[in-house]
């Protein structure tokens, strides 16, 4: 199934507005197993006239969003009709929710709101909750060729309730009435693995089912995922057997945020994690409170950015400080086990690395970070890493490490 999205509004062209609903709609596609094949954006006015005309042409399912408010230039509903050769007809019940939603909001009822209960001939409406524009529906006809239209309006919180109760389910009616199975979408999340290397050793496993199934990557902070979309039982079994090759870096199908499998894992344990940082500057406990529910699990954060601060609030010796540096084996194990003993959480992570572009030595070039995980029941582990990257992706980089070290301290890999 060939999928379009044509968005509509000048103030996406000009960087008024970002196009989130490119995006909202991409992600629920995949639910059905469908992508988007092409997204093309006009400005408000007659512009979507020929965009349709060539849409039309190459695609089972169009979905327009915007242009369906009351002023001059929401002309997606006319420019439709006018090119269907369909005409505009006044739908009563639609004139009677428009007043009753204008009034109950302490406004009359204007001329130009009419507008909004104009459909086009045996277009099916779509009905919205969130506001005055109705959606609508186009079936395949004589006209369409084989192409549904669906014109959505554009406001996020309008649109995609719609879409989720009512388009999803007249899409997976289509893929039904053309005995097309629904295809299936898994989203492998990995972490500590290069995209490359990922992509390599994926290759050799799956190298019998090869393009039997559409396989893509996307590099997300802290990982990358693997999609697998086409038939479902395929899917199952390469997605599984995908999994199984990494099994220390496997994360999740459902999420892919490793601060939210963190905190996920902590809460499952009923159990919690104090951090220490030093050159990373509070990202790592930034993460792991962008999180709801992360306040069950986050006991405390120490940003000890100065030598004195490591020695008076973690405890570490002035001596190791002095001899080894603050970016050091000792002085990160010290933070930590300082970190843990001082805030009786179950867990403590510790990193101090050269962010650059400054600082850096022969033997502790810039990018130099180490990183400890102190528990109660195992030896602090402590790891040397080495990103050469500019100064913000390296604290990113730094505090997904950590925050996957941690990971495979709780459920038993480190
Ligand atoms: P309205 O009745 O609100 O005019 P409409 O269907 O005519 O609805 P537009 O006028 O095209 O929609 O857009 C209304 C608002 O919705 C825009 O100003 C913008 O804030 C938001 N919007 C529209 N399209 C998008 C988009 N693609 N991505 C994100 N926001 C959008």
């Amino acid at each position: 199934m060939n999928v379009e999205v044509i968005n509509t509004g000048s103030e996406l062209l000009i960087g008024q507005v970002i196009n989130t609903n490119v995006g909202l709609l991409g992600q629920e596609l995949l639910s059905l197993g469908l992508t988007i094949h092409r997204q093309t954006t006009v400005p408000d006015g007659e512009g979507i006239k020929d965009v349709i005309g060539e849409s039309i042409r190459r695609s089972d399912i169009i979905l327009i969003t915007g242009g369906l408010g009351p002023t001059e230039d929401d002309l997606t509903r006319e420019m439709v009709s006018d090119y269907l050769g369909t005409k505009l007809i006044e739908d009563q019940d639609l004139v009677k929710g428009i007043r009753n939603r204008i009034e109950s909001n302490g406004a009359a009822m204007r001329d130009i709101n009419r507008k909004q209960a104009m459909v086009p001939d045996g277009a099916i409406v779509l009905k919205n909750d969130n506001g005055t524009a109705p959606g609508l529906y186009i079936k395949p006809s004589d006209k369409t060729e084989r192409t549904h239209i669906y014109l959505l309006p554009g406001p996020p919180r309008e649109l995609m309730p719609i879409f989720r109760e009512q388009v999803v389910p007249s899409i997976k009616n289509a893929l039904l009435e053309r005995e097309i199975e629904i295809p299936s979408c898994v989203n492998i999340f990995f972490s500590g693995l290069g995209e490359s290397e990922l992509a390599s050793r994926i290759d050799e496993v799956i190298f019998d089912k090869k393009g039997s199934f559409d396989l893509g990557y996307c590099i997300k902070p802290g990982g990358v995922v693997v999609r697998c979309i086409g038939d479902p039982e395929i899917v199952s079994s390469v997605s599984e057997k995908i999994r199984k090759e990494f099994p220390e870096n496997y994360i999740s199908n459902d999420h892919e945020s490793l601060p939210a499998v963190v905190v996920e894992e902590l809460m499952k344990r009923n159990e919690s994690v104090s951090i220490a940082e030093s050159c990373t500057g509070g990202a790592i406990a930034n993460l792991i409170t962008d999180i709801s529910g992360s306040s069950n699990v986050f006991s405390v954060g120490f940003v000890t950015y100065a030598n004195s601060a490591k020695n008076e609030i973690l405890g570490v010796d002035n001596n190791d400080l002095n001899e080894f540096g603050a970016v050091s084996e000792p002085v990160v194990r010290a933070m930590a086990e300082g970190c843990l003993e001082r805030s009786g959480a179950d867990y403590a992570v510790a990193v101090s690395g050269i962010a650059g572009p400054t600082g850096g030595t022969k033997e502790k070039p810039v990018g130099t970070a180490f990183i400890a995980i102190a528990s109660h029941r195992k030896p602090t582990f402590v790891g040397v890493y080495c990103f050469r990257v500019e100064r913000l992706i390296f604290k990113e980089k730094v505090s997904m490490t950590a925050i996957n070290l941690l990971r495979k301290r709780i459920i038993g890999l480190l």
